[in-house]
């Protein structure tokens, strides 16, 4: 269902976005800048669907605004990177279950530092309450393994769910269709390569030097991307080992939980730190000014995240080790709880995003 008869009275973002890509696509002088631009040119008319899949597939690399001659002070006041983050940061809000949540943590960088504040305040407690058996060892003579489990399973698996579910709403407005693994694997490729954060020339994003091309955001997002990754493979082997070798923790230096652990924390807080100072160099003016502070409080929770497990290596030995566990798997279960309604969602549904535009070019 198409609707090429925009009511800009009602000034949605999908209006606003709607009226300057009928614009661009008259002009079509940015076509080979990144994969919006494709989605964009395959279109006579857009209807919101449309939107919010190009939408997704912008990274905001701002360098449409920075080629573009009909930006303010022309009168189309073209700005498509804030038109396009926009309706982006509205989709994640509007598809996220339940979305008040996502509304309250994707606006307020104060609800993401309550939310941390509470986890840790909540593991100190749970601490003090369930006392270890004493059998346990490391970080089981202070929470057992069973009240781990029993505590992050649920944290793990249940903001999974809502996401799968917001991201299913998705699915359906953008007209997706059962993917094929050759879409899959093609989705993959570029998302593992972030292919698009090179812009269409290879020489990278517009993001926080003006109007010089730099690599620096492609670099710190694959810093926190396969950061995480690792952090998470550290996580995997470890049940593995616990629950089919029968090898509980703690695990020597070169086990692999360890190794995987302390390089995808070193990325990972490397990653976070990077991508803040290039936040802080960003313009506001081309992204949605009213998520920029509560993206920050996330990138800022995700690093925390990391550091607090990395002090966790180098001080478990330590009288330090109670505190620092509690700090950190406080952070953790914020983290986890936090993925569906913040930044961390855009992930997934760049990853949809990807996918359904493979469909599109017929892969
Ligand atoms: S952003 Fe400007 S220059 Fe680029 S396609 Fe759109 S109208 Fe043309
Ligand atoms: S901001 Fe970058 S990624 Fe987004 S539409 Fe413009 S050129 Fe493409």
């Amino acid at each position: 269902m198409y609707d090429d008869t925009p009511d800009l009275a009602t000034g949605t973002p999908h209006d606003e976005a709607r009226r300057q890509l009928q614009i661009c696509n008259a002009c079509r002088y940015c076509e080979g800048y990144c994969s919006a631009f494709p989605a964009i040119t395959r279109l006579r008319a857009f209807a919101d669907g449309d939107i919010t899949q190009i939408a997704n597939l912008c990274h905001n690399c701002c360098g449409c605004y920075y080629a573009c001659q009909y930006t303010e002070p022309h009168e189309f006041a073209l700005n498509l990177p804030q038109a396009l983050a926009q309706v982006r940061t509205q989709s994640w809000q509007d598809y996220a279950w339940p979305a008040p949540l996502a509304r309250l943590f994707h606006r307020h960088a104060y609800a993401t530092v309550a939310a941390t504040l509470l986890g840790i305040a909540a593991l100190f407690l749970l601490i003090q309450a369930v006392p270890a058996p004493a059998s346990g060892t490391g970080f089981y003579a202070v929470l057992s393994h069973s009240a781990m489990i029993a505590l992050f399973a649920p944290l793990f698996l249940l903001p999974l769910a809502a996401l799968a579910l917001g991201l299913r709403r998705y699915w359906r407005d953008v007209g997706g269709a059962r993917p094929t693994l050759a879409q899959w694997r093609d989705a993959l490729a570029q998302a593992a390569q972030m292919r698009n954060l090179k812009g269409g020339h290879g020489e990278g994003c517009n993001f926080e030097e003006g109007a010089r091309f730099t690599p620096a955001r492609r670099m710190a997002h694959h810093a926190v991307m396969y950061g995480f990754l690792l952090c998470f493979a550290s996580t995997s082997t470890g049940t593995i080992l616990h629950y089919g070798f029968d090898m509980p923790a703690p695990y020597s230096l070169w086990s692999l939980p360890k190794l995987f652990g302390i390089t995808g924390g070193l990325l990972l807080t490397a990653g976070c730190v990077w991508m803040l100072a290039l936040k802080a160099r960003a313009e506001a003016h081309l992204s949605d000014p009213e998520t920029t502070a509560a993206d920050t409080a996330f990138v800022g929770l995700l690093g925390m995240v990391a550091a607090s497990g990395l002090a966790l290596y180098a001080l478990g030995q330590t009288v330090a080790m109670p505190a620092l566990l509690a700090l950190h798997l406080g952070a953790v279960a914020s983290f986890f709880l936090l993925t569906p309604y913040t930044k961390m969602a855009h992930g997934f549904f760049r990853l949809a995003a990807l996918l359904k535009d493979a469909q599109a070019r017929g892969v």
